[in-house]
């Protein structure tokens, strides 16, 4: 028989007809009530079983995570909160499972415990939730791009360049060779490990979408990102996936533009085709604040603080004037920030960030023109000789969700900052290329979509918004 979906099933008003399911038991209780799952929806359906004419050897299969395959009838059902169950004609067991050793027990665990086992968390209706969630953002994204004639542009995994010039780079190998290049002293040679080149796991695809949107006006790439964090924060992975449109023609004015249009769409988009997802997820996190002290607790729920973002402007604030902000406060004053805030020029810390969204403006904020000297090379210089077209969006509850500026298109100026920088010129004569056939203004951004992830599912651990999080303690697979 056709496998029905359990979601569609629990919509469904066609009493007394024949269905299959296939999913696996969440609970069994009195030998008789089977909640099942399916990954469709977060909700069980409940089967019914006559225990009376059920072969004892099978009841005793029905454990907490056996998959199963169910024949039955669909029927308008008594029980509360539930519309409909199925009375089984015929139970069949796909697969067992060891009630003993299966971890996942029909109670809450914590989030730090199904991190431990993220083989099977996917299984938790949590994570069935933020993975719904994260899927349909992803095709949000596409979607808006889409929909906005931008070009889709696949940019290069393993590349020779660094864009952000942060040193954090994976070195790709090729070990595996048996006889990578060696130097003088016996050590691998990494500047000629990629068949007799240096090469790394691309940090960002922006330098590459630049060439693209040179081209085709409007591009945008949505791929895997690798840094090498070492430093084990709630906010970072070390292979993370980011958002990056480039766009020909546009400035930073417009380049803020698109992002706010980007987030509120995918957001938006989100809340409508994830009610159920969200409504769960709200209410996880509700009760979670309720362990909290009263002061603590936040005054926005979920969907509250998802629809408070799509309500509102993002405050549009310069880097000179949040800084201001930041010295005169409370808490630089009472020295209650780790970093404290004394000079222009600082680099602004997750703490300053929070502080300016969640206790000054209480909204998002981009933050711009920052100084020059703590951004990358490639970002356009103001008239000022100090600060660049640079954007920061900050979230509350995230900090930095988006980076980027408008670009450096006037090709004396671009190698002289790199030179100042050391970044060797000859190397990047591909990306100079577009400076000196055609240069054009041109601003593009990246968009962590993690942090995105954890925004709109309101969890607060990037690992618990990625299937399978690679930080420095996790990559057993
Ligand atoms: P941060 O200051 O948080 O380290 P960044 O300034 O180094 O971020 P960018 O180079 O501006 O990051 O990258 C663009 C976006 O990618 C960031 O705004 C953030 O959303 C996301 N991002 C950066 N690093 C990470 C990471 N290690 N894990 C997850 N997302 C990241
Ligand atoms: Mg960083
Ligand atoms: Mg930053
Ligand atoms: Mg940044």
């Amino acid at each position: 028989a056709k496998r029905a979906k359990i979601k569609e099933l629990l919509k469904s008003t066609a009493f007394g007809t024949e269905v299959t399911i296939k999913g696996w038991v969440r609970t069994f209780r009195n030998s008789q009530f089977i909640a099942i799952n399916d990954g469709s929806t977060i909700s069980n359906i409940q089967v019914v079983v006559d225990f009376n004419n059920t072969d004892d050897a099978l009841l005793k299969r029905i454990t907490t995570g056996a998959a199963l395959s169910v024949t039955g009838e669909l029927v308008e059902s008594l029980g509360k909160g539930q519309t409909v169950e199925i009375k089984a004609k015929q139970v069949e067991i796909l697969g067992d499972c060891d009630a003993e050793k299966f971890p996942l027990q029909p109670k809450k665990h914590s989030l730090e415990f199904l991190r431990e086992i993220a083989h099977l968390r996917f299984r938790t209706n949590t994570f069935n939730a933020v993975f719904k969630v994260r899927h349909a953002l992803a095709f949000a994204v596409h979607k808006f791009f889409n929909d906005r004639g931008f070009v889709y542009m696949h940019t290069p995994i393993i590349t020779g360049s660094d864009a952000e010039g942060a040193g954090e780079m994976f070195r790709v190998s090729t070990l595996e060779l048996g006889n990578p290049p060696r130097t003088d002293d016996g050590a691998i040679n990494f500047k000629e490990d990629f068949f007799g080149k240096e090469t790394n796991l691309t940090v960002s695809g922006q330098l590459e979408a630049e060439l693209a949107a040179m081209a085709f006006g409007e591009v945008y790439t949505f791929g895997p990102t690798f840094r090498a964090e070492n430093s084990n924060t709630t906010r970072h992975l070390a292979e993370f996936w980011m958002i990056e449109p480039e766009v020909a023609f546009n400035d930073l004015v417009d380049n803020m533009d698109l992002a706010e249009d980007l987030l509120k769409y995918v957001i938006k988009y989100a809340m409508e085709n994830c009610a159920e997802e969200l409504e769960f997820l709200k209410t996880r996190l509700l009760e979670e604040e309720k362990q909290k002290p009263q002061t603590e607790r936040s005054e926005l729920d979920l969907l509250a603080k998802l629809n408070f973002c799509l309500d509102n402007e993002f405050e549009r604030v310069t880097y000179t004037e949040a800084i201001e902000i930041l010295k005169n406060s409370k808490a630089n004053q009472k020295k209650q920030f780790k970093y404290l805030i004394e000079d222009w020029g600082a680099d602004l810390q997750s703490e300053h960030e929070r502080y300016l969204v969640e206790k000054h403006f209480k909204k998002p904020v981009i933050l711009t023109d920052y100084p020059k000297d703590i951004k990358a090379f490639y970002m356009r210089q103001n008239e000022d000789g100090k600060t660049v077209r640079a954007m920061d969006i900050l979230f509350p509850g995230i900090g930095e969700i988006v980076g980027g500026s408008q670009r450096e298109e006037r090709l004396e100026l671009l190698e002289k900052r790199m030179q100042e920088m050391h970044i060797p010129a000859e190397e990047m004569y591909w990306y100079l290329d577009t400076r000196r056939f055609g240069s054009a203004p041109h601003a593009g951004f990246g968009l962590g979509f993690e942090r995105l992830v954890l925004f709109v599912t309101g969890m607060t651990n990037i690992r618990d918004v990625i299937p399978f999080p690679r930080t420095p303690k996790n990559a057993e697979f």
